[in-house]
């Protein structure tokens, strides 16, 4: 038996490494265990995210955004940029060394906090006790008071279109596409699908999209869903619904047939590349011995608590191994409260003011209730609404497409949802979670002033609009 720690993190994606940083600032002793190495043996730290996730995707989509911009936006605006034209390889090197820097600052961090890594794969034993396999094979086995397990997620694989190298690819083979392909096909309009079918149509790609469900983004707000099919389609992406994906065959080594089932029977589609989207799974491979005392629910994601507590005391679980949304702030947030119990302070997450944001443009954000979902509970609410395309910032950015939704009780006057397709609504958003989490009311925001001209006005705008109040558009007549 080798050291023993006060906690032993197993993972290091944005809920492992931020769990072991937080636990080692509160004076624990902490040790993180991390499998993922690069092609020269060092540990890769930052998980999902920081590799192959968040941060990659949204390099790519800043990139392309401002390529998109230079070919169709610059001309009204009066900037002559003739010509305009994309290094894709340059953008996927910039990419590349945005993850580098990222990935090696945690590195830093866990020095600087006295975090200990440990490079290997870690697994659960009874009482504690986590054995950790390095990359030569060798095992030891470390005793732990808490141990916490964040081993994240990975792509769900469908037999229908298999992993076919530089063809058929999941999100890690679509961040390393490095030419523009002149055909797309993408299985999947969740997240990954949409954010990286946005990048390649930007770059010139003829991007379809086949999605299963014969609803659009089923989860998002009615209106966002709406408007976000409109503008997409606008922007060239072939969205085809209730779409279900039945079987691929590459040709010649060098395409991708993909067939697939709709309302009209059997369809074909060629593609230069395919990517697959469609989910994540808990990664808990190997990560449990049998005797761990840990279980899964029915789904296969580690069963935990509101606190992230297992069913073995001292072990917790977080991140997208767990229920939930499956987001990297989700995901650290819980690594903090967890670390917190754990060092023996009064910690919870509030579940019901997480954001969303895909990341196309117009972004989508919204958190808390959606129309949809009060209206099949039967509360009573109230909606304030405020186009993008009636302020002048958003004019004067270039950016108006879109809108703020507010919904509030229609008693209470508590903000229930707020909603937003916009330029910057992953940016704007902060102000609903903001509001929710101190359980404003829509009158607190119609009374806090709003600096101008900003865009964060349609926020105040759409929490008057909530009482027929707006200013600068007409409001429904009163019911
Ligand atoms: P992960 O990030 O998956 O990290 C788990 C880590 O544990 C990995 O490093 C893995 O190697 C390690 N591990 C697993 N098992 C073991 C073991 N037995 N021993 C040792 N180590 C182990 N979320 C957002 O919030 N915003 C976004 O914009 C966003 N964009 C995304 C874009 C893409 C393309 C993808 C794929 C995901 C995106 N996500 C986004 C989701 C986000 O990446 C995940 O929610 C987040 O990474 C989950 O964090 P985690 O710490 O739970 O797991
Ligand atoms: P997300 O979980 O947000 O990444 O979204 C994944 C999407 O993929 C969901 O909307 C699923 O309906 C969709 N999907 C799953 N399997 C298939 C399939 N075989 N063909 C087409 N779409 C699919």
């Amino acid at each position: 038996m080798s050291d023993k720690f006060d906690v032993i993190v197993i993972g290091a994606g944005p809920g492992g490494y931020v769990a072991a940083i937080r636990a080692a600032q509160l004076g624990l002793k902490t040790a993180c265990v991390e499998k993922w190495v690069d092609d020269k043996g060092a540990p890769v730290l930052g998980g999902t995210c920081l590799n192959v996730g968040c941060i990659p995707s949204k390099a790519l989509l800043e990139t392309t955004h401002k390529l998109h911009e230079a070919q169709h936006g610059f001309a009204a605006q009066g900037i002559v940029a003739d010509n305009v034209k994309i290094d894709t390889q340059k953008m996927v090197e910039r990419k590349d060394q945005i993850v580098k820097n990222l990935t090696g600052g945690i590195g830093g961090l866990f020095k600087a906090n006295g975090v200990t890594l440990l490079q290997g794969t870690g697994k659960l034993l009874a009482n504690k006790q986590v054995e950790v396999t390095d990359k030569d094979g060798n095992a030891t086995t470390y005793a732990a008071e808490n141990v916490i397990l964040a081993s994240g997620s990975v792509p769900v694989e469908i037999p229908p279109a298999p992993l076919t190298e530089g063809l058929i690819l999941d999100n890690a083979g679509a961040l390393e596409i490095r030419e523009t392909p002149k055909r797309l096909g993408i299985i999947g309009a969740g997240v990954i699908g949409l954010e990286m079918g946005s990048i390649w149509a930007r770059c010139g790609s003829e991007v379809t999209v086949l999605e299963a469900m014969d609803d659009f983004l089923a989860l998002a707000d009615i209106d966002v869903a709406k408007e976000a099919k409109k503008l997409l389609t606008k922007q060239g992406l072939n969205i085809k619904l209730g779409a279900r994906c039945t079987g691929t065959e590459i040709i010649d080594g060098k395409e991708v047939k993909v067939k697939y089932t709709d309302a009209n029977g059997e369809q074909e589609l060629i593609v230069d590349k395919l990517i697959v989207a469609v989910g994540r799974r808990p990664q808990t491979q190997g990560l449990l011995a049998e005797d761990s005392g840990v279980k899964l629910d029915e789904r296969g994601f580690i069963f935990v608590d509101e606190n992230c507590r297992t069913d073995a005391p001292g072990v917790y679980a977080i991140g997208d191994s767990v229920r939930g949304p499956m987001l990297a702030h989700k995901a650290s947030e819980e690594g903090i409260m967890v670390a917190d119990i754990i060092a023996g302070h009064k910690a919870a997450m509030n579940y019901d003011c997480i954001p969303n944001i895909i990341y196309t443009f117009p972004e989508l954000a919204w958190v808390g209730k959606t129309e949809q979902e009060l209206k099949s509970e039967g509360v009573k609410y109230k909606v304030g609404k405020f186009p993008f395309a009636a302020s002048g910032r958003a004019m004067a950015a270039n950016a108006t497409e879109g809108f703020v939704k507010i919904i509030a009780d229609e008693e209470t006057d508590r903000i229930l949802g707020v909603h937003m397709v916009g330029g910057i609504a992953s940016e704007l958003i902060a102000q609903g979670v903001i509001a929710m989490e101190f359980a404003a009311s829509v009158e607190d925001l119609q009374l806090t002033v709003f600096a101008h001209p900003t865009v964060s006005e349609a926020v105040h705008e759409a929490a008057l609009a909530a009482d027929n109040h707006a200013i600068h558009i007409a409001n429904r007549k009163k019911r």
